[in-house]
Order: C-alpha cells, then structure tokens, then sequence
C-alpha cells in the first residue's frame, strides 16, 4: 500500500501498520485500552480506545473498540470513507486479536499494580 493511501494521524504520522500504535492501559477503573499516536509530541495522542468487562470467570468480553471522530474524520477526507472504515477495521481487529496482551491485563487487574506508571500493554 502506498503512503498516499496509509492511515495517517492528523499530526502528519503515518500509521501503516497497527503495530506503530502505543496501546496502553492507564484507564483500569474504566477497563479502557488506550491506542495512542506513535509520535509522543502528537497534539491529538489518544486516536482510540477498546472498553471491555471481566466476567465473572475471569474471562475478558470486548464491549467496544473504535477509533475517535477526529482521527477518522481526518482519514476519511484524504483516502474517502470506504477505505478508511475498512482500513481502521483491520487496525482495530489486529489490535483486539493480536497486539493486546489480554494475560497482562488480567494480570494488571488482579494484582492492584500502581496506576501511576505508564503501562504499555502491547505483545512485545
Ligand atoms: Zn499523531
């Protein structure tokens, strides 16, 4: 895929690939990932979130995930809506599926760790 056509935070970042993401766990009251621009002086940083529930047994049941209305409204005037709502569709699936370390999270939950740390909770 080309530049032209990549996702791009209104910053001037261009996120390729969902990897560029930070995600990190600094809502843990509101069970809330934050996806955060890669680039640490962006003026927006948070782009989205992911909102979830513990369950009784302990297992995680996603509620929500989207990306916030500036973000994508920025994309959807560079490259149209279509390939924007698909493209974001596929960074939030691999966020949920395969960047999140849900063990971490439950981990996090449980063990009352200090919330004041910035906590990237990403498969490294
Ligand atoms: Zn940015």
């Amino acid at each position: 895929m080309s530049i032209e056509e990549s996702i791009q935070c209104p910053c001037g970042t261009i996120i390729s690939d969902p990897k560029q993401y930070k995600i990190v766990f600094l809502r843990r009251e509101a069970f809330e990932i934050d996806i955060l621009c890669p680039n640490d002086l962006c003026y927006l940083k948070e782009l989205g979130y992911v909102k979830f529930k513990v369950n009784d047994d302990n297992s995680i049941k996603l509620i929500k995930a989207e990306f916030n209305t500036p973000f994508v409204t920025w994309n959807s005037s560079r490259i149209g809506y279509e390939k924007t709502s698909e493209e974001l569709k596929k960074h939030l699936k691999k966020i949920v599926l395969e960047l999140i370390d849900w063990d971490k999270i439950k981990w996090y939950l449980t063990e009352k760790v200090s919330e004041t740390k910035f906590e990237d909770i990403s498969k490294k």
